[in-house]
């Protein structure tokens, strides 16, 4: 086992922290308090290859592997958390969708498009009424000869407005049967296809999240990923590798709000000493970092099995369920060692804190993470 960096971890860690001191941190607050999605800084991460980390250079992308995906995604939500969450998401989900499901010519239309970022990626599969319970989706697609008319309504989706092409899961069998779904990649200006409201958000607020609305939008078969019916198994694959960028989103956060509170406990003094010394506080910073190390493990366990083409539906739901609750954990106890100071936006803990929260529910909750632990050990 081998627990250092590899050289193009350290690579890809050493750019990212380059590049968020430059792009992201000095407007990454006034994005948070406007939500404003900042376009230019995933067009720019695009020609950093981070657009399409997991894409074969074939198609436009890096050609990396999970690792490097992981490491990625944990150094910019060290930084910020929305704009780990819209990298996450853009790559796991659309992209990953695309290039584990599509055939030659949609990986050859689609894929070098989204790893260059000219265009950005969505992912429809919750509905208002359906989120844990996905298969008990209500927006449906009924055959018109050779076009699918789809009618219905996703929410939450990441990148619903700006995003200029979704693959949407919807109903095409009965509800109840888990092969009655199919996924379709929808291009974003298909008549009938629009995005709905936008939410309002604790935390992740530069990360965009929208309504999808379909009202008879006409969609060719052309357009189905795989085969009719196979959508929500697809999905249900999608996820398990989707869980890993979850788990790494979390610990990146974890990382970021622990290294703020590691830096203020060694300044702040009260009764004539650093905080740090006092063992109130030490020892919370012994559990945060022990924590943060047990999640990183089973993050890169849960990558590394998924590189050598293993089943991580177990360990990637693990990596995840551990991870973000870590995450909440370590933000919370990070907003207590900055005590009032933590709780103003002139310190970053309390946007850690805020943006943690998303990792326990974006994915499938932790109670969903217990329910596929559970399965799969029960089995
Ligand atoms: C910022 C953000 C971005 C998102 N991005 C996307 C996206 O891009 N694409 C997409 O498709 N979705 C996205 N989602 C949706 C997300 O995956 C769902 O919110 C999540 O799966 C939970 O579904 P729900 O919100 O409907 O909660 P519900 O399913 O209603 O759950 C409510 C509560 O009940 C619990 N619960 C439900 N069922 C059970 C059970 N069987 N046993 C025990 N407890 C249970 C849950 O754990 C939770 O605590 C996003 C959500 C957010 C907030």
């Amino acid at each position: 086992m081998e627990f250092n960096y590899t050289e193009n971890q350290r690579m890809i860690a050493d750019m990212i922290r380059d590049f968020g001191a430059k792009h992201i941190k000095p407007k990454m607050m006034e994005w948070d308090e406007s939500q404003e999605f900042p376009v230019e800084v995933f067009k720019k991460l695009g020609e950093l290859g981070l657009m399409g980390v997991l894409v074969p250079t074939e198609y436009g992308g890096s050609g990396f592997g999970y690792l490097e995906y992981v490491t990625a995604i944990a150094e910019l939500s060290k930084i910020d958390g929305s704009i780990g969450l819209s990298i996450a998401a853009h790559n796991s989900l659309c992209t990953g969708h695309i290039l584990q499901f599509g055939n030659e010519a949609q990986k050859k239309q689609y894929l070098p498009k989204l790893a260059t970022a000219e265009w950005i990626g969505a992912w429809g599969l919750t509905e208002p009424n359906t989120g844990s319970d996905a298969g008990n989706m209500r927006t449906v697609a009924v055959q018109d000869g050779d076009y699918y008319v789809i009618n219905g309504a996703k929410n939450f989706i990441t990148h619903g407005k700006t995003g200029n092409v979704a693959v949407v899961i919807v109903r095409t069998g009965d509800v109840g049967d888990s092969h009655g779904m199919t996924a379709f990649i929808i291009e974003k200006g298909t008549p009938g296809f629009s995005a709905g409201r936008k939410e309002d958000k604790l935390g992740m607020r530069a990360s965009e999240t929208t309504e999808l609305i379909f009202e008879d939008c006409r969609v060719h078969k052309d357009q189905i990923l795989g085969k009719v019916g196979e959508g929500f198994i697809q999905a249900m694959k999608v996820l398990d590798g989707g869980r890993i960028s979850i788990a790494a989103l979390s610990l990146g956060i974890a990382q970021g709000a622990f290294e703020a509170a590691l830096a203020y406990s060694q300044e702040r003094q009260q009764f004539n000493k650093s905080i740090s010394s006092f063992q109130g506080i030490s020892f919370k910073l012994a559990d945060m970092a022990t924590e943060i190390e047990a999640a990183s493990l089973l993050t890169y366990q849960a990558a590394d099995m998924k590189n050598r083409g293993l089943n991580v539906n177990k360990e990637s739901a693990m990596a995840k369920l551990y991870a973000s609750e870590v995450s909440v954990r370590v933000a919370n106890e990070g907003v207590q060692i900055f005590g009032g100071y933590g709780f103003t936006k002139d310190y970053p803990a309390e946007k850690y804190y805020r943006d943690a929260k998303l990792c326990t529910i974006g994915e499938g909750t932790s109670e969903i993470q217990k329910l596929v632990i559970s399965r799969a050990i029960l089995k």
